[in-house]
């Protein structure tokens, strides 16, 4: 499998605190990738660091065979990464036509259009001409989803896609992931919900305060080992 993102000894700060400790991440090609861990364990802190957000020290930061440690996020989204945000985060003044089209410009060029997005996620359609903040939570996410996708990005981040919404729209979210791989696209999904992410990867990683403390297929995770990893329990 080729590999898409690679981090080698990841470190990143907030000032002067550290927040990331030597982390190893690999994505290939076509994988959906899982990080779990507790609130304040570092996942968002690692997504802010791929793309640009916060400055990223390390070994190394490659995302399809470039070092990307030190670029603007606006270059990295280029590259092919797009993040879907944790809150959704839409323009409250535009529709969701609106939104979706925003999240084209900067992008690259490839196979997701509006056509495809509605496609996806066809609640969106009767909704196209609304506020974006008009719609349910779990409408909102598909928006948010459907605007990184617009970007054609290879590697789409998703930071708790699941948060604050119900069971059966969890469902109906996590129901577009395979199909998002299926178009090229490889995921890496950061979720509290351990089942969740469980189902949907091929590989997971735990997180723990700033550091990496399990990996591998969840096949191959035993209960007792992820419990140790997530929360430091012996
Ligand atoms: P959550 O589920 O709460 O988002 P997380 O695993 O994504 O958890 P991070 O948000 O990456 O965790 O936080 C990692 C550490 O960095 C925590 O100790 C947190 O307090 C700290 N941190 C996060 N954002 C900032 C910030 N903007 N300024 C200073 N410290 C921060």
């Amino acid at each position: 499998m080729t590999t898409l993102l690679e981090t080698r000894a990841l470190e990143a700060f907030y000032g002067d605190f550290q927040a990331l400790f030597g982390v190893d991440v690999t994505v290939g090609e076509g994988e959906t990738v899982a990080l779990i861990g507790a609130n304040g364990a570092g996942k968002s802190t690692f997504l802010r660091a791929i793309t640009g957000l916060l400055p990223a020290k390390g070994q190394k930061v490659s995302f399809d065979g470039q070092e990307i440690a030190g670029l603007p996020a606006d270059r990295i989204h280029k590259a092919g990464l797009a993040m879907v945000p944790e809150g959704r985060r839409l323009f409250p003044s535009l529709t969701v036509e609106e939104n979706l089209l925003i999240g084209a410009s900067g992008g690259r060029k490839g196979p997701w259009s509006l056509a495809k997005v509605y496609d996806l996620f066809p609640d969106l359609v009767a909704k196209k001409n609304n506020p974006g903040t008009a719609l349910s939570g779990g409408q909102q996410q598909m928006v948010a989803i459907g605007r990184a996708l617009m970007s054609n990005p290879r590697l789409l981040l998703c930071d708790e896609i699941s948060l604050g919404l119900a069971p059966k729209v969890i469902k109906d979210i996590y129901e577009a992931v395979p199909r998002i791989r299926e178009g090229g696209t490889s995921i890496l999904v950061v979720e509290q919900d351990v089942g969740q992410a469980m189902a949907v990867a091929s590989r997971v990683y735990c997180f723990m305060e700033g550091r990496v403390t399990l990996s591998g297929p969840p096949g191959e995770l035993t209960r007792a080992e992820i419990a140790a990893a997530y929360f430091g329990t012996k």
